[in-house]
């Protein structure tokens, strides 16, 4: 069964916008309300709840603290209650929505009777009319222009997530009585997109599945478009919703979510069709399948990229191939990945529930494997490199442990610094698979490494800065002060092409002068660069399958290198 995942499947930038707002509220201790839900999601809400923000109630006696208007807007007289009452204001209204409010004032202001397309019930249209001095006439189609009493230099437009197709009709029907009639395309350019993509892939597959809150009105009409053009169309809350039946026959699934549908409902939905298409697969794919998740949710495979790395940069110099090196850092590092992700569990389960699932349910196994790969990676890296390197994986191991026990231990305002996990674990992927392997050669010759450890380098700031950019939302509901929070997804991933682009220049210079052992590299950059572009052009399923490929490409280093040693056959490869 194939699935196509829409590229503009869930939160949009009004909704996120006003999410953040939300949330950088909520740091300053005082309770927080917002003017209604702020995204159709119980289990959102009820962490928002745990944080001390909630719905604000039309029945609160005397509610005290900040009330944020979230995306949808209001009516100016909401805003004078609001504060009445003694709340403190603050507007989370889109800046689109913001645009069309002023877009009614201003009209009917002017004088001019104003139209509005929309739904007379939902909060957006609710504010439009109150900006318009409750002036503007609200209508839900061509079939109720008759309702309409006669107008004065009317003006049309639509509230920002309405059908296009609707409003054209509309227009159409508006114009004939009016010829001089106003039209203003207020629907809003992500509702088009979205809706445009949901019409294209409805029209490809042979189910369509739209992921999004039953109160959601932009969820709605997603539905009907995909509907209009694919009968086999279907709207879910959630993963349990999702009956195999429907599966029957069935080859394709395009997958489409509305405005306020969080990514790990969409990965959940995701997880629940991978399971309804393994009753179908072979014992082998299975297995491989199962492998994968495991080698990937314990951190073995990210310790193997860090090998991959450590064993590539030592073929850049020329080293023999020893592997008791590499196996000391990637031991270390998978003891520390474990506890980071122990310690990060909570947001992990917004980003990615299947993995939160996986380490719940083996957590002893897992907790004995990192308290072993420490163990063995400190007597590793006593033997094979000194004392030095010792204390420094007791130091690393340190930072580690007090970075995720910072609230326990009282050190939050030490570790406040944004961005510092992104950039920690980067510093410790580069440290374990370059520096820390080559102390004599740091000391006898500095600038030999100068070049491998810039590489190193940038391949654990890109790693780290994409998984960054795909645990947003968790990391965002968590209050994690990661880079994405900090700078938004798509600077990171603007950085991290460029990241890409200086790698590959460094290891195609590489190259150039003669050493061909960078060719492992530059095929673990372009593999690298694949699941950057497969992620910005939504090429590859979101979740963990992409950061697993990209760590995957990393394990591509090793394989090409010994490839490489073995059709040259001068390099052996040991203990
Ligand atoms: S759908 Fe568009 S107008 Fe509405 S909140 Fe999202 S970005 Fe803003």
């Amino acid at each position: 069964m194939k699935i196509r995942l829409a590229g503009h499947a869930g939160f949009c930038m009004g909704v996120r916008k006003a999410l953040e707002l939300v949330l950088k509220e909520a740091e300053k201790g005082e309770r927080i309300y917002t003017y209604g839900p702020i995204i159709h999601n119980p289990q959102v809400l009820q962490l928002l709840e745990g944080k001390g923000i909630g719905v604000l109630k039309e029945d609160e006696s005397s509610p005290r603290g900040t009330v944020v208007i979230r995306a949808h807007g209001a009516a100016p007289e909401v805003f004078a209650e609001l504060e009445e009452k003694g709340l403190r204001v603050v507007d989370g209204t889109c800046p689109k929505v913001r645009l069309v409010q002023r877009l009614v004032n201003k009209n009917v202001s002017m004088g001019r009777d104003v139209v509005i397309l929309g739904e007379p019930q939902h909060p957006e249209v609710i504010g439009l009319v109150g900006h318009g001095k409750g002036r503007p006439f609200v209508i839900q189609g061509p079939e109720e222009i008759q309702k309409l009493p006669p107008l004065k230099e009317p003006i049309f437009l639509a509230q920002t997530t309405q059908e296009r197709d609707r409003f054209l009709k509309t227009r159409e029907a508006l114009e004939k009585l009016y010829p001089g009639l106003k039209t203003y395309d207020t629907i809003c350019s992500a509702t088009k997109e979205r809706q445009e993509e949901a019409k294209e892939i409805a029209r490809k597959v042979d189910l369509v599945l739209v992921v999004g809150g039953r109160e959601s009105g932009n969820t709605k009409r997603l539905l009907d478009v995909a509907k209009g053009e694919n009968p086999n169309s279907y709207q879910v809350e959630t993963d349990g919703e999702i009956d195999p039946s429907w599966f029957v026959n069935v080859k394709s699934v395009g997958i489409t979510a509305g405005a306020s549908t969080p990514n790990w409902m969409i990965i959940r939905v995701l997880r629940r069709l991978e399971e309804i298409q393994q009753r179908y697969e072979s014992f082998f794919i299975r297995t491989v399948r199962h492998l994968l998740r495991f080698v990937f949710f314990t951190g073995i495979l990210s310790s193997l990229a860090l090998f991959s790395l450590a064993m590539g940069i030592m073929g850049l110099q020329g080293d023999n191939r020893y592997l008791r090196f590499p196996a000391t850092s990637a031991l270390l590092f998978l003891s520390l990945i474990i506890i980071a992700r122990y310690v990060d569990k909570e947001s992990m389960n917004y980003n990615d529930p299947s993995m939160y699932g996986f380490l719940m349910r083996f957590r002893r196994v897992v907790l004995v494997m990192g308290v072993s790969s420490f163990v063995l990676g400190t007597w590793l890296a006593h033997k094979y490199l000194g004392v030095w390197e010792l204390v420094l994986s007791l130091l690393m191991a340190l930072a580690v442990m007090g970075y995720s026990f910072q609230k326990s231990f009282g050190l939050s305002k030490i570790f406040s610094f944004p961005g510092l996990r992104t950039l920690g674990e980067a510093f410790i992927f580069m440290f374990l698979s370059g520096p820390f392997l080559h102390r004599n050669s740091w000391i006898q010759d500095p600038f030999s490494q100068l070049f491998p450890t810039l590489l190193c380098a940038t391949f654990a700031i890109t790693k780290s800065l994409f998984q960054d950019i795909l645990r947003f939302q968790g990391d965002l509901l968590m209050g994690e002060r990661s880079l994405s929070v900090t700078f938004d997804t798509e600077r990171l991933l603007r950085w991290t092409f460029v990241i890409s682009g200086l790698q590959m220049i460094i290891t195609v210079g590489l190259i150039l002068t003669g050493n061909i052992y960078g060719f492992p590299l530059l095929l673990a950059s372009f593999a690298f660069l694949f699941c950057l572009l497969g992620y910005k052009l939504k090429l590859i399923l979101i979740g963990s399958r992409l950061e697993m490929l990209a760590e995957l490409s990393f394990v591509l280093i090793i394989y090409t290198l010994w490839l490489q040693d073995w059709f040259l056959n001068k390099i052996s490869w040991t203990w």
